[in-house]
C-alpha cells in the first residue's frame, strides 16, 4: 500500500554498527551455480572470510563459532588458519545459529566493502555442501518438517506434549536417543485449536468507534504460530481489530527457515516461489501482509529475494510485508492508536530477538511496548543463544545456554514483572536460562509484545 516500511538495508540509523559508514548490501545466494557446493571451493572461501575474522576478532563475544575458530588457529602450529586442518573448521559451522548478528550489527567488511565479508551466508553454503554430500542426519531433517510435525501433533496434542515435556523420564531419553534432541531442552507445545482452525470460527469484530484506516492485512500464521502458540496471532487480530484493521488469516505453508538452516536451498526457493504466489493475489487487492514471528518476516522481507532473486512475485511480497511490531508501530506513527491501553506497572523485559533486529526496522517490541502508558520497558539485546532447531539438540544445547546467559542474566536482573520476547523460542529459551540463574524468577515464561499489548487493551487474559 506504499506506506513507506523502511528500505531494508537502511541500516544506519536503527541498528548500531562498529566501522563501515556505509549501508550494507548483500548477494543473492549463489546457489544454482556449480561452485556453490564444490568442497574445493568451499573451503577456500571459509578460509578466505576467516582469514579476516583472525585478523579481526571484533566478534570474539557474539556466539559459539568464533570463540571455536579463534581457539584453533591460537592453538595451531604458527597461531594461523594454515595450520588448521578443513575437518577441524566443522565445529565452527556446526556453532552458529544464523543469528546473522555478525553480519548485521558488527561487521565493517561486507558488501560494498573490498573485503565481501558475509559469515551467515557462508555458513548456509558449507551446510548446504554437507546436505549435499548426504551429512546431514536424516533425523535432523525430520525435526524441520514443521507443517508435518505440526499436524501429526494436533491429531493428539495432549499425547505430544505429555511425550515431548521436559522431565518426561520415560519419553525424554528415547527422543534423546532417536532424535537428538536434549532432555532438558525445552520444546515446543502443541494445540488443536490450530490459528487456522481458529480462523475458520470468524474474525473478530471490528471495533465501530476506531477510525477507519483503511488498512486491509494478511497476516502469515508461520508455523509456530499456527501449532505452537495461536494465541499470538488471535492477540495480534484482536489488537488489529480494535484498532480497526480488517484481517484475515492466511497460511500456504512454512517459510523455510528450519531448512535454510541445513542449506536446503532447492526446497527453500520452493515453498518462496509458492508462498509468494499464494499471498500475491492478496497484495495485488491491496492487503499488506503482516508476519507474526520475526524469523519468518526475515525470510519473507530479505532471504528470499537473495535466494529467488528474478522471481517478481518473491520481490513484491518482499516489499509488502511488514512483522507485527513494526505494522503496530506504523499505525501509531501515522494514524495514531484507538484508546482503551492501560499501564503494566511492575513492568517489561524484552528480549530482543536477533532476527527482529536482522529486519533493519529498529527495536518495534520495545517501541510497542512503549505505547503501552505508564509501562517501564527495559531491553535486552543480548543473542538468546537458541538458534531454531540447532539449540535443542545434544550436542547443542549446552553451548545454547552458555550463548544465552548473558541475556537471561540481564532478565533477571532487569526487576521486571513480565518477559517478552518476539520470537517464541528466543523468549522461552531465555526464560529456562533464567530458571538456572533464580529459580524463584517471576519471569518463568514469555510472551510475544503483541500479547501483552492486547492484554494491557483488556483484549485477552490480563497481564499475570
Ligand atoms: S550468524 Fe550469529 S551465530 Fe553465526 S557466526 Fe554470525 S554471530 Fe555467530
Ligand atoms: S565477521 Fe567481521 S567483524 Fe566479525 S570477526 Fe569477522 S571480520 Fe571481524
Amino acid at each position: 500500500m506504499g506506506r513507506g516500511r523502511p528500505g531494508r538495508i537502511a541500516l544506519k540509523e536503527d541498528i548500531m554498527r562498529e566501522g563501515s559508514l556505509e549501508a550494507p548490501t548483500r548477494h543473492a545466494h549463489d546457489w544454482r551455480s556449480p561452485d556453490y557446493l564444490d568442497p574445493t571451493r568451499v573451503d577456500a572461501e571459509l578460509r578466505r572470510q576467516f582469514e579476516i575474522c583472525h585478523g579481526c576478532r571484533r566478534c570474539f563475544n557474539l556466539c559459539d563459532s568464533f570463540p571455536r575458530l579463534f581457539d584453533l588457529i591460537d592453538a595451531a602450529g604458527d597461531a594461523e588458519l594454515a595450520g588448521v586442518s578443513t575437518p577441524a573448521l566443522k565445529p565452527v559451522v556446526d556453532a552458529c545459529t544464523l543469528c546473522d548478528m555478525c553480519f548485521m550489527t558488527k561487521c565493517p567488511y561486507v558488501p560494498p566493502h573490498a573485503f565481501d565479508l558475509d559469515i551467515p551466508h557462508l555458513m548456509v553454503r558449507y551446510r548446504a555442501m554437507e546436505t549435499a554430500r548426504g551429512n546431514t542426519p536424516f533425523v535432523a531433517r525430520q525435526l524441520t518438517r514443521t507443517d508435518r510435525n505440526g499436524r501429526l501433533a494436533g491429531l493428539a496434542p495432549a499425547l505430544a506434549n505429555w511425550a515431548t515435556r521436559r522431565g518426561n523420564r520415560l519419553t525424554r531419553p528415547l527422543l534423546k536417543l532417536a532424535a537428538g534432541i536434549h532432555p532438558d531442552a525445552d520444546l515446543p507445545r502443541y494445540h488443536a485449536d490450530t490459528l487456522e482452525k481458529r480462523a475458520r470460527a470468524g474474525a473478530p469484530p471490528i471495533n465501530q468507534s476506531a477510525p477507519a484506516l483503511g488498512r486491509k492485512a494478511v497476516l502469515f500464521a508461520t508455523c509456530f504460530g499456527n501449532y505452537n502458540n495461536p494465541d499470538i496471532g488471535s492477540a495480534a487480530r484482536a489488537v488489529l481489530a480494535h484498532n480497526g484493521v480488517v484481517t484475515e488469516l492466511v497460511y500456504p505453508e512454512c517459510c523455510g527457515m528450519p531448512q535454510l538452516e541445513h542449506g536446503e536451498m532447492e526446497e527453500v526457493a520452493r515453498k518462496a516461489r509458492s508462498v509468494a504466489r499464494s499471498l500475491g493475489e492478496w497484495i495485488d487487492k491491496g492487503w499488506d501482509i503482516v508476519a507474526l514471528v520475526p524469523s519468518c518476516a526475515l525470510m519473507l522481507k530479505f532471504e528470499w529475494p537473495l535466494i529467488e532473486p528474478g522471481d517478481e512475485a518473491v520481490r513484491q511480497l518482499a516489499a509488502a510485508t511488514w512483522d507485527i511490531t513494526e505494522y503496530i508501530v506504523d499505525i501509531a506513527r501515522k494514524e495514531g492508536l484507538a484508546p482503551g491501553l492501560k499501564p503494566v506497572p511492575d513492568g517489561v523485559v524484552l528480549h530482543l530477538s536477533c532476527h527482529a533486529r536482522a529486519q533493519n526496522m529498529g527495536a518495534k517490541g520495545a517501541d510497542l511496548l512503549r505505547l503501552i502508558p505508564d509501562t517501564p520497558v527495559k531491553v535486552v539485546e543480548r543473542c538468546s543463544g537458541h538458534g531454531g532447531s540447532w539449540g535443542i539438540k545434544t550436542g547443542f544445547f549446552p553451548v545454547a545456554l552458555k550463548v544465552g546467559k548473558p541475556a537471561a542474566r540481564q532478565a533477571a536482573d532487569s526487576g521486571c514483572g513480565h518477559l517478552a520476547a518476539e520470537c517464541p523460542l528466543a523468549g522461552a529459551h531465555v526464560a529456562q536460562g533464567i530458571e538456572g540463574i533464580d529459580p524463584a524468577s517471576r519471569l518463568k515464561s514469555s510472551r510475544h509484545p503483541v500479547e501483552i499489548f492486547a492484554a494491557a487493551y483488556g483484549l485477552s487474559g490480563g497481564n499475570r
